[in-house]
């Protein structure tokens, strides 16, 4: 066993629910900040569009939390969404205090519109690089704060649990060495999954590895059926799922089918602003060709938006078309859906509390129900900060209680033995298995073939098999590659199981077999316990 580290708050994840719960954490003791990667590489540092926020007073922020629930396709979690638009307006004040800095015009903050928004109220950054702009400021105010120790290129990989109190976990350095650290309190800001999926906007770092250990440490998932698909991340064969901002059609961007036809009024009154995951459908159903297999190309089209220089609006979006031969204003971009986000995650209540003691969840990876069945379009930096700072206000809280009543013992810590390292049983992996990246794109391609934006019962249950083998195959070695494989199956294992249990159509999931949303049985959300069961509750 490698070496032991000890801290008062142990943080997973330096994305903005990491970070917003740091600072807030940094007056009650010790705070340990570990990231896969360098610091900056996360979801958060790629959100284009920005941050929607409800600046205009009582009335703005009660249509936003009125937008919120409604695009959530009535499972949004009230309570947790009435905190997110009411904590928001002051949480971005912070924001700007710290040094944020939001695109102004004439010196005033300038708000823009997009999907399922009644009305214009994301803020950006450098056009369309907001998260990199919210990320680089809340970074810069954590270094100030002595508290707080950041650290690298560390892959957390088990929870240590003694009974159903979470007291420490175990990493992997980029050197391999492994290390325990225990901690009176762990917060998971990890964020989320898109790695799951051969076809995602996420980065490399995004493969569900929070939720993956929770769930092995017992604790609550749920709503893992919901995915985000975004519906226009650029498609050219060979390039990156690059993100074409929703912004774009908040700024008039039309959808043409291979016909060049304007298709979303066969779809929602709202056209190319309606909620996601009808946009996706949309796009995915003209882009269905003459025989099985076929697909046909889906166009982005900016050519009629007037009186708006895109390049300057759009600048990063713009530099990475124009590397690719493509202008906005000038040429039809063909576009895609991929997957985006997850609304599903640990379970929480909206203090962060999960299903075990001194576990916290915040962010992408948490599940507090605040999005219901589709997330409204930029809701989720504003759920990091929120959530993020209420998480470590909690556990500030319970662990200076639980400090008094029971001070913990310096070292706390059994002895590591892994735990469950597959969601299933499997055999030891024969020597000529598979290499784990090969591994990986197989979960991925059986996901996105049979478990992505339209589901039925038959490709679910053919999803489930592969998993099944490929779970056979998976080494125990302690890489960062094999844990995050681990990872990859564990979500997909829980994103299967729940899509299959949901027999209706809800916003993200759609079911061919079952179109129909079904109030009556399913107005309810999924919770997969450790035994792998699933449930459907009510909030
Ligand atoms: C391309 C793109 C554009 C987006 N645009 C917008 C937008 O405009 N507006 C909006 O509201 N949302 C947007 N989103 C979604 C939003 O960015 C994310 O939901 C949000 O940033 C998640 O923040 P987080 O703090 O929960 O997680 P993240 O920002 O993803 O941070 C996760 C952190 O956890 C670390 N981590 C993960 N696993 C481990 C491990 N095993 N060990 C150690 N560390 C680990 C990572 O290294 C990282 O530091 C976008 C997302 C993408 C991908």
């Amino acid at each position: 066993m490698g070496s032991r580290l000890e801290t008062d708050f142990l943080i997973v994840g330096a994305g903005i629910a990491g970070l917003r719960a740091a600072i807030e954490l940094a007056g009650a003791g010790r705070v340990l900040v570990v990231t896969k990667e360098q610091l900056g590489e996360s979801n958060t540092n790629y959100a284009q569009g920005g941050i929607a926020v409800a600046l205009g007073g009582e009335e703005d922020v009660e249509l936003h939390l009125d937008d919120t629930t409604r695009a959530g396709d009535g499972l949004v979690n009230k309570t947790a969404a009435a905190i997110l638009v009411e904590e928001g307006p002051l949480r971005v004040e912070e924001l700007l205090e710290w040094g944020t800095r939001f695109d102004r015009e004439h010196g005033e903050l300038m708000l823009t519109r997009e999907g399922a928004h009644s009305r214009s109220r994301i803020l950006h950054a450098n056009g369309d690089a907001t998260g990199a702009e919210i990320g680089r400021s809340l970074l810069q105010h954590a270094r100030s704060i002595p508290n707080i120790t950041l650290a690298e290129w560390r892959t957390c990989e088990e929870l240590i649990t003694d009974g159903d109190t979470v007291i420490g976990l175990v990493l992997v350095t980029r050197d391999g060495e492994r290390q325990t650290v225990s901690a009176r309190a762990v917060l998971l800001a990890s964020g989320g999954a898109g790695q799951v999926y051969s076809d995602t906007t996420n980065p490399a770092v995004a493969t569900g590895d929070g939720i993956a250990m929770a769930w092995r440490a017992g604790s609550e998932i749920a709503d893992m059926e919901f995915y985000q698909f975004h519906p226009t991340a650029l498609s050219l064969p060979g390039v990156p799922r690059f993100l074409l901002s929703e912004a774009l059609r908040g700024e008039g961007a039309w959808l043409r089918n291979s016909r060049q036809e304007r298709f979303m009024e066969r779809y929602h009154l709202l056209l190319e602003l309606a909620p996601r995951d009808i946009v996706a459908r949309a796009i995915t159903r003209e882009g269905i060709g003459a025989s099985p297999g076929d697909t046909l190309p889906v166009y982005l089209d900016m050519r009629q938006v007037t009186g708006l220089n895109l390049n300057q609006r759009f600048p990063g979006i713009s530099s990475f078309l124009r590397e690719h031969g493509l202008e906005l204003g000038r040429d039809l971009i063909p576009v895609r859906p991929a997957a985006h986000y997850l609304m599903g995650g640990v379970k929480t209540d909206v203090h962060g509390r999960t299903s075990l003691k001194r576990l916290y969840a915040a962010g992408e990876v948490a599940c507090t129900g605040v999005h219901g069945a589709n997330r409204l379009a930029s809701n989720s930096l504003l759920e990091g900060l929120v959530f993020g700072a209420r998480a470590a206000a909690e556990m500030r809280e319970e662990t200076s209680f639980s400090a008094r009543m029971e001070a913990l013992p310096e070292h706390t810590l059994p002895e590591y033995t892994p735990v469950r390292r597959t969601s299933t049983t499997s055999p030891q992996p024969s020597p000529h298995t598979p290499p784990v990246a090969d591994l990986a794109a197989s979960i991925q391609h059986t996901m996105w073939v049979k478990a992505g934006l339209l589901r039925d019962r038959q490709g679910l249950e053919g999803a489930a098999e592969d998993l099944r083998d490929i779970a056979a195959a998976i080494p125990r070695t302690n890489t960062r590659p094999a844990i995050e494989l681990c990872s990859l199956h564990a979500v997909a294992t829980l994103i299967v199981r729940s899509a299959l249990a949901r027999e209706e159509s809800r916003g993200a999931h759609y079911r061919n077999d079952f179109p129909q949303r079904d109030d009556v049985t399913f107005q309810k959300h999924s919770v997969v316990s450790g035994d792998g069961r699933v449930q459907f509750v009510e909030e």
